[in-house]
């Protein structure tokens, strides 16, 4: 009799405990936030996309199918797509080939990336393509006159060469990265399609939110982590998709552990060569969108993840993703790599929610996921550490002798250094976000969060940043905004 009761009393135990872990583990996201997704993914752009990795090779098979809509207000005659991989096709257009990169990035000297084109069609038809640029990364599709609101089916099957390098496209030592790799569609603006060069200065990506969907093949041993969670089949397919993303980020490694967590639904995992490190990247990431989710709103997405992979220029943001240089994962790294994904799950809100002009307009997200990342340091760990962090990353840069004519506002091609970029837009730029603190009555965080509301999963451009925010406050803000913002500081 004792016996059965000490059975039920443990099994009683156990049944709790399991209640705990999981309500501690989070569960489902909430139902507000997917439908929140759902909304905002109906009528969008999507991608099917299917991959296959060759290891001995190098290279990555791509079919591609991409629905597209004509929202832009005027009649198409062509669609056209980026490229990006081929501006790894020359130590001249290659962003990983600058002075501050290009050891870093090529251990074992340049080679070539670039994409080998196959077949291009246009609902079903062989369509007439060219490339417009010299670099190759600008692709016009001919298609039959489209007018607004009407649309069609893009396919696309082509080969990546990728490049022996530590950058976005590239791969190192068993490991992949495959960000920017898919053919991937212009934006369409004030009655033409945006055709930036691929600056080795900034994210020169200009994406609009669409819908993705993936198959890929990698060879035995191999594990990918990308934007969305992506399950094995029977066949040893990983197959995935996530709805109203900016882009696909993607890495895939032959000595990735992974690590899992959740904060109230989303699913947070990370990918590393030790799982010990993955665990420590998952437990910041937690820490990063519980802050922002409490200054900003809700995360948008139902996953998050974070890579570890060989990127010389630190890290990168992607939606519902960070990858980021695999040697700040090590034991002694610890403390900057939580920074990295403070600034980079930032991003979450200022990039893959409300998206702004990267190119144009690179502080526009930049300053903001600064200013994010010195909140996150305050609400975490006080005053004083916030104050520290601030003499470094925005104090210094305000006193640093920069060469003439860059300001905060400059566009990513007026920089010829990384370390001029960063101290100007982030470092400089955030001291805007500092400055507006003290002219809101509710402060930076209140306006930042109805401006994410404003935009969500939309795109702001400065004028409507300084319309939303002198809106909200009541009076003109915008001499204020152009003081920090334009005004040149002198040598
Ligand atoms: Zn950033």
């Amino acid at each position: 009799m004792r016996k059965k009761h000490c059975i039920i009393g443990m099994i009683c135990i156990l049944c709790l405990a399991l209640v705990l872990l999981a309500l501690l583990s989070g569960g489902k996201p909430s139902e507000e936030s997917l439908l929140r997704l759902k909304e905002a993914a109906k009528d969008l752009n999507a991608y099917r996309i299917t991959m296959k990795l060759d290891d001995e090779k190098h290279t990555l098979s791509i079919t591609e199918e991409i629905d597209f809509l004509n929202r832009t207000g005027h009649p198409l005659t062509d669609v056209q797509l980026r490229l990006f991989p081929n501006a790894y096709a020359t130590e001249e257009t290659s962003p990983a080939a600058t002075d501050e990169l290009f050891d870093l990035c090529y251990e074992s000297g340049f080679a070539p990336g670039y994409v080998t084109l196959h077949d291009v069609k246009w609902n079903g038809e062989r369509a007439e393509h060219q490339y417009l640029d010299a670099e190759n990364t600008v692709l016009s599709v001919s298609v039959p006159e489209m007018k607004s609101g009407e649309g069609g089916t893009l396919y696309l099957r082509c080969v990546v060469q990728l490049p022996p390098c530590a950058h976005r496209t590239g791969y190192r030592e068993g490991t992949y990265l495959l960000g920017q790799v898919i053919p991937t569609l212009s934006v369409f603006e004030n009655g033409a399609w945006r055709q930036d060069p691929v600056s080795p200065i900034g994210d020169p990506f200009y994406i609009e939110c669409a819908n993705y969907s993936l198959s890929l093949h990698v060879p035995d041993g191999y594990v990918p982590a990308c934007s969305f969670f992506l399950h094995q089949d029977k066949e040893n397919v990983w197959q995935g998709s996530g709805l109203a993303l900016r882009d696909m980020g993607l890495c895939v490694s032959n000595g990735y552990e992974m690590a899992a967590g959740n904060l109230d639904g989303i699913q947070i995992r990370s990918y590393a060569k030790s799982g010990a490190n993955a665990a420590q990247a998952v437990a910041c990431a937690r820490k990063a969108l519980r802050t922002y989710q409490a200054l900003y709103g809700p995360y948008p997405f139902p996953s998050f993840t974070v890579a570890a992979a060989p990127f010389a220029p630190g890290a990168m943001e992607y939606s519902g993703m960070a990858v980021i240089d695999e040697s700040y994962f090590l034991k002694s790294q610890w403390d900057t790599l939580e920074l990295f994904i403070a600034h980079e799950g930032a991003h979450q809100w200022f990039y893959a929610l409300v998206g702004s002009d990267p190119i144009l307009n690179p502080w526009q997200d930049e300053a903001l996921c600064e200013y994010a990342l010195l909140r996150y340091t305050e609400k975490n760990y006080g005053q004083s550490a916030w104050e520290n962090l601030r003499f470094f990353r925005v104090d210094s840069p305000m006193q640093e002798r920069i060469p003439g004519g860059l300001t905060p506002a400059s566009p990513i091609d007026y920089f010829s250094t990384l370390s001029d970029y960063k101290a100007i837009v982030y470092g400089r730029g955030a001291a805007l976000l500092i400055a507006l603190d003290t002219f809101l009555p509710e402060g930076t965080d209140a306006f930042l969060r109805h401006y994410v509301q404003q935009f969500a999963f939309r795109t702001a451009s400065r004028t409507d940043f300084e319309q939303c925010l002198n809106a909200w406050a009541g009076q003109d803000l915008s001499p204020l905004v152009q003081d920090y913002l334009d005004t040149k500081m002198m040598e």
